[in-house]
C-alpha cells in the first residue's frame, strides 16, 4: 500500500482526493494535511463582503469528509518538507513520512507587504478579511473607493505567461458588487454621493484574457462611472489616500485590494520551491526535481493566472500522472488552460467569461446575462452541499462545450 500525503484541502488538494479516493483501500492510504478544519471557497467571499451572505457557505467540513471515503485528516499546518528524506514535520511536532507528496497549499495573500494596510486597508481575500469588510460596507455613507489589485513577481524555472496581477477577477466583483449595494440597497448616487477608481499594477486591466471580455468589461464601467487607472503599482495606504510607487496619490475613504501573493514560508526555506518558492513541475504537474513530488493550483509556477478552474484541471492531471503510474490504465489530460470564471456584478447581473488567449488559443468569450448569474448560483451551491466535490467531468465537458459555441 503506497502512502500518499496530500498537503492542504483547498480546490486542488480536494479535487486530487475526489479523483483518487477510489484506489483508497486498493493500492493507496491517504493522509490529507490543512492547518485549517473547514476547506474555504473563495469563490462565494465577495457574496460575504458585499450582500451579508453567510461565512458558513463558503465552508466545507474536513475530518469528517475525508475520513468517511477512509483516508485520515489532520488539521496541523506543514512547518517544513524534507524532500530528501520523504518526510514533513508538523506544528504539532508529529513527523509524517511519504511514498507520493502531493503540494497544493494555495498562495498566501500578502497583507504585510503592503504598509498601512493592516490600519487602514479592506480586502475580500479570506474569510476574516471578508468579514470585516461586510461590517465596513454596511456603515459606508458614502465616498472615494478606490479598488486594485497588488503587484506580484514571481520564479523563472518554468515558462508560464508572466503577470503583473495574479487574479483580477475579484477586482471585477469587487467595484460592480459594492457599486450595485450603494446605489441599489443604500440609494446612493454615483459622483455626488460616491465615486469608484479602479487601479491595476499592468497596461492592460484584464491581462488574462483577450479583448472581447475587456470590451464587456469595459463597457459596464463606462455605464456605472467607475474609472481605471493603468500602470499603478501600490505602494502604501493612509488614513485619506492610497499611495503608488510612481509617486502619485489618490484620495481615498475606502481602499479594497487584492495583496500580493507569495508562497507559503514552509516552501520559501525548502529546497522543492523556485526562487520565490512556487513549485516548478512539468506539464504532468510533477516536481522537476523530485519525481515522488506532484503539486496543483495557486502555488505551481505554472498556473497563471490564479484560478479555481486551474487549480482543478491541473489536480485532475497530477492525480492521473500518479493513478498511471501505480498501472491504473488512464489517460492522462493535456495541460490545456484556459480562463473560466464568472464574475458576480450584484444582483441579477454577472458576465462569464471564457478565454484561452493567453496561451495561444482563439476562445475568447463573455456573456453578461441572468444565466451567468444561475450559472453562478448553480455552480458555488453544487460545491458547497458537494463538499468541495466538483460537478462529473461530463458535465464540466458540456458546460464548456456549450459555452464555447454560444
Ligand atoms: C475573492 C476571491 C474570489 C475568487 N473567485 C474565483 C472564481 O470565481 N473562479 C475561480 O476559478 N477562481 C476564483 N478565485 C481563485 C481561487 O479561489 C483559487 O485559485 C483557488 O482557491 C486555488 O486553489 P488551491 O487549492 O491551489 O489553493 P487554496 O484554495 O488556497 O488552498 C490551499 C490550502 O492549503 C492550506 N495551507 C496553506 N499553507 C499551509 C501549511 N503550511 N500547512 C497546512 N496547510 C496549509 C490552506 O489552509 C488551504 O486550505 C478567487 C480567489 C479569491 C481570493
Amino acid at each position: 500500500m503506497k502512502k500518499i500525503v496530500i498537503l492542504g484541502a483547498g480546490f486542488a488538494g480536494l479535487h486530487i482526493f475526489y479523483k483518487l479516493r477510489h484506489l483508497i483501500g486498493k493500492k493507496i492510504e491517504i493522509t490529507v494535511i490543512d492547518k485549517r478544519s473547514h476547506s474555504l471557497l473563495k469563490p462565494s467571499l465577495p457574496e460575504v463582503a458585499f450582500e451579508g451572505a453567510p461565512l458558513s457557505h463558503s465552508l466545507v467540513e474536513l475530518e469528517h469528509t475525508i475520513a468517511s471515503k477512509g483516508a485520515t485528516f489532520l488539521q496541523s499546518e506543514v512547518i517544513e518538507i524534507n524532500a530528501k528524506a520523504n518526510e514533513l514535520r508538523l506544528k504539532s511536532g508529529v513527523i509524517i513520512s511519504y511514498d507520493y507528496l502531493f503540494v497544493t497549499l494555495g498562495a498566501i495573500k500578502n497583507y504585510d507587504a503592503i504598509k498601512g494596510y493592516k490600519e487602514h486597508g479592506y480586502s475580500v481575500c479570506d474569510d476574516k478579511e471578508a468579514q470585516k469588510l461586510w461590517e465596513k460596507v454596511k456603515s459606508f455613507e458614502g465616498g472615494k473607493i478606490v479598488t486594485g489589485a497588488s503587484k506580484s513577481t514571481w520564479g523563472t524555472r518554468v515558462d508560464a505567461p508572466p503577470l503583473l496581477a495574479p487574479c483580477e477577477g475579484p477586482i471585477g466583483e469587487i467595484m460592480f458588487m459594492f457599486d450595485y449595494f450603494l446605489t441599489k440597497e443604500k440609494g446612493l448616487q454615483r459622483s455626488k454621493d460616491f465615486k469608484i477608481d479602479v487601479f491595476t499594477p499592468g497596461e492592460i486591466f484584464f491581462e488574462d484574457v483577450g479583448d472581447t471580455p475587456r470590451e464587456v468589461v469595459g463597457k459596464h464601467m463606462q455605464r456605472k462611472e467607475l474609472t481605471l487607472h493603468k500602470s499603478k503599482v501600490l505602494k502604501e495606504i493612509t488614513k485619506s489616500s492610497i499611495k503608488f510607487e510612481d509617486g502619485t496619490e489618490m484620495p481615498c475613504d475606502l481602499a479594497i485590494i487584492i495583496p500580493p501573493y507569495s508562497a507559503p514560508k514552509v516552501l520559501q526555506e525548502s529546497t522543492i520551491g523556485d526562487e520565490k518558492g512556487f513549485i516548478p513541475t512539468d506539464k504532468e504537474m510533477r516536481h522537476l526535481d523530485y519525481k515522488n513530488i506532484f503539486s496543483a493550483g495557486d502555488i505551481t509556477a505554472l498556473s497563471q493566472p490564479k484560478l479555481g478552474h486551474i487549480a482543478i484541471i491541473q489536480g485532475a492531471i497530477a492525480a492521473s500522472t500518479l493513478m498511471k503510474e501505480l498501472g491504473e490504465d488512464i489517460k492522462i489530460p493535456p495541460h490545456d488552460l484556459e480562463v473560466f470564471c464568472i464574475m458576480n456584478m450584484g444582483g441579477h447581473e454577472a458576465t462569464l467569461i471564457v478565454s484561452d488567449n493567453l496561451y495561444g488559443g482563439k476562445v475568447d468569450k463573455a456573456s453578461y446575462s441572468p444565466i451567468s448569474k444561475m450559472m453562478k448560483w448553480g455552480f458555488d451551491n453544487y460545491l458547497y452541499y458537494n463538499k468541495g466535490h466538483m460537478p462529473p467531468d461530463f458535465a464540466l465537458d458540456m458546460t464548456d462545450k456549450l459555452v464555447k459555441l454560444f
